[in-house]
Formats: C-alpha cells, sequence, structure tokens
C-alpha cells in the first residue's frame, strides 16, 4: 500500500489513532531527544533519539515474576505469580531506519529457544513507523557500511518518507495497514510523480552519510584471526568501562536477573529483569571467581566480536545498525569504525 499523507494532517493521524499507546521523538526538558507519549501537538523530525526505541520493546527494567511464601501451621507454602506486561497496542512513529533493523535484530536474538514471551508481547503490541533519513540524523551515522540504508525497510511496519509538505507513506505489513485504515480519509494514493521524487530523495539521503568503514565483511573474516591478538590491549588502553556505548546501542540485549526482596515476614519478592552490559567486569565473573574476561581488552574485543563475528557467523547479518551512538557518547573517543577500520588493515 503506498499513499501520500500531507505533513499538516499528521497530527490527525496521531490523534485518530485513539486505541493505540503514541510514542514520537521528542525534546525533554535537558534539551536531550529521547522516545516519549504522545501530548496531542505532535509533529516529527529527523532526530537521533539518545536512547534507541529499544527501550519500549525491550525496557531497562522489567518485572517477570513475583513470589510470596505463606505458612499454615508447619507447612510452607510458595505461591509464584507471572507478571506478562500490558497487552496495549502501541505505535512508535519516527523510527530511525537503523532502529527498525535493530528490533528485526532483535526478533532474531528473542525468537530463539526458549522464545522470551516478555519480548515477544510487546514486539508483537507495537507498530513501527519508520521515518527515512532525510538527513542523516548524525554526522556519526554509516548505515551504508554495514548492509543497511537510510530508507531501510526491515523491522517497521511503515516507511515514511518526508517529501516536503507531504510524507509517502510505504504500508509493510498488515499492522502498518490496519493504522493507515484508522484514518483513511487522511491519505491519497501515491501517484507516479511521488514515487519518481521519494527514489530522489533516498538517494540524494545516501551521498549525505559522512562516516564509512570499507569491507565490513573483510573485517568479520579478520577478526576471526585476532582473538589472541595484542591489539585489543592497545585499543582497549583508554576505556573508562562506563557500559555507556552497549547500553545507548540500538542492538545490544545483554541483560541480568536478580530476586529482590520487598519483606521477609513473610517473605515476598520479585524477579527483576534489567539491561546489563559486556563491559562490566562482573558481567562474566562466576561464582568461583574465575573470569573469563578480566580486563578490558577482552571486554571490548567481545563487544566487536559479538557484534561483527559472532552474530555474521549465526545469523549472516551485522549486530550494528551504524547508527554511530557509541561514537559519539563514548567519553574518551573510542571510534567504533577507527577500530574496525585498524583490525582490517592489521599486519597487512
Ligand atoms: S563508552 Fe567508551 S569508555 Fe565507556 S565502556 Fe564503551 S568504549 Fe569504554
Ligand atoms: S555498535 Fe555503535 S554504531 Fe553499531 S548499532 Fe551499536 S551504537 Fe550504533
Amino acid at each position: 500500500m503506498e499513499k501520500t499523507l500531507a505533513k499538516k494532517d499528521f497530527p490527525q493521524w496521531v490523534k485518530k489513532l485513539t486505541s493505540w499507546k503514541i510514542y514520537l521523538p521528542k525534546k525533554d526538558a535537558g534539551g536531550r531527544w529521547n522516545y516519549a507519549e504522545a501530548d496531542g501537538e505532535d509533529v516529527l523530525e529527523t532526530r537521533q533519539a539518545t536512547l534507541p526505541p529499544k527501550t519500549i520493546l525491550f525496557p531497562q527494567n522489567e518485572i517477570l515474576l513475583e513470589f510470596s511464601k505463606s505458612r499454615k501451621g508447619n507447612a510452607e507454602t510458595l505461591e509464584v505469580k507471572e507478571v506478562l506486561p500490558p497487552a496495549e497496542p502501541t505505535v512508535v512513529f519516527g523510527v530511525r531506519p537503523c532502529e527498525a533493523k535493530a528490533a528485526w535484530l532483535l526478533d532474531e536474538v528473542f525468537a530463539s529457544e526458549p522464545r522470551d514471551i516478555y519480548y515477544w508481547m510487546r514486539r508483537e503490541n507495537t507498530t513501527l513507523v519508520g521515518l527515512a533519513c532525510t538527513p542523516p540524523p548524525s554526522d556519526n551515522c554509516f548505515c551504508t557500511s554495514v548492509e543497511g540504508s537510510p530508507h531501510a525497510e526491515e523491522g517497521s511496519d511503515i516507511l515514511l518518507t518526508d517529501l516536503g509538505d507531504k510524507y509517502y507513506v510505504r504500508s509493510l505489513t498488515a499492522k502498518g495497514e490496519a493504522l493507515i485504515n484508522a484514518a483513511k480519509g487522511l491519505f491519497e494514493e501515491a501517484k507516479p510523480e511521488d514515487r519518481k521524487k521519494v527514489k530522489a530523495v533516498h538517494t540524494e539521503s545516501e551521498k549525505k552519510i559522512q562516516r564509512e568503514l570499507k569491507g565490513a565483511r573483510a573485517v568479520s573474516e579478520k577478526l576471526k584471526t585476532m582473538f589472541d591478538s595484542p591489539f585489543w590491549d592497545e585499543e582497549a588502553m583508554s576505556c573508562l568501562r562506563c557500559g555507556i556505548c552497549t547500553y545507548i546501542c540500538p542492538s545490544c540485549h545483554c541483560f541480568d536477573i536478580n530476586d529482590e526482596i520487598i519483606d521477609t515476614t513473610p517473605l515476598r519478592g520479585k524477579r527483576v529483569r534489567t539491561w546489563d552490559t559486556c563491559q562490566f567486569p562482573d558481567f562474566t565473573m562466576h561464582s568461583s571467581g574465575h573470569n573469563p574476561r578480566p580486563d578490558k581488552a577482552s571486554r571490548l574485543r567481545q563487544r566487536l566480536l559479538h557484534k561483527f563475528q559472532y552474530f555474521v557467523q549465526v545469523y549472516d547479518k551485522f549486530m550494528c545498525v551504524g547508527c554511530g551512538r557509541c561514537i559519539t557518547m563514548c567519553p574518551v573517543g573510542i571510534d567504533i569504525i577507527k577500530v574496525l577500520e585498524k583490525v582490517r588493515d592489521h599486519g597487512a
């Protein structure tokens, strides 16, 4: 389904979606862009939010179950109650195509057995409306180097392209069609000249990507030979092990699970899943005290090998979508493109 929507009608579209909870990128009080709930005065902007929309599909903290113990005479009973996410139809507007592609990668991970029902309840209830990047939202974008593009469709249910005074609206799934059908009167059939313009806009935006990693597949092959290289010690020297590069990454998905005790008499508590990071020393700490990744070098190596070697081996896809966030936000300027270029050229 290919339609157009006058930009002035976008707030009307949002208002008509009364059965959905709506998110879109908004500037917060601190001046940062982040996905937040719509408030009726909504416009779409090509901005890169500090945190990607994975926060909606895979929240930073979530309760998996609650437990309590009760005693009757000498008998103790443990009650466990599963806490599933609310089945709440949700729409996220203005998703960067690389962020939707990251959701498509997370689908691979969370679909593997045992299928993660917490992730999938949110994912199946969420419609992602991508907005093609015209222009790229960051100087560090490099999606075209990792088999993506500023108008990639993977993971999106609809892809919008800004044509000046209107959006070109390409529906990609039944979930996307349902959003258009909920406000049918606002849309017009796309015309051949609109399609021509979209093509030109997409080609132009690809040319505006400023960063490039040449030969990403060759990097992937080279990494197989560098596990024991002293290279990682040199590259990780300045790392502060803050974990920012992983928390803000749209495709990173490591988590920890803890039981938190709310009360002891009688015992009452909850099991909580929280984002974790391979950049923290205790991430791989065994209860014996042994740590297979005891230093910064082995942890930086893990981040890069997971994204550019192991994931490629298993799924034939990079687990990096080239959003550039980890480059922009690393406090000591560790630049994933520069590190991977050195890998590619290592020993050449
Ligand atoms: S953001 Fe930079 S300093 Fe922090 S853990 Fe990642 S690479 Fe190290
Ligand atoms: S590794 Fe860096 S550039 Fe790649 S998707 Fe994650 S944050 Fe973006």
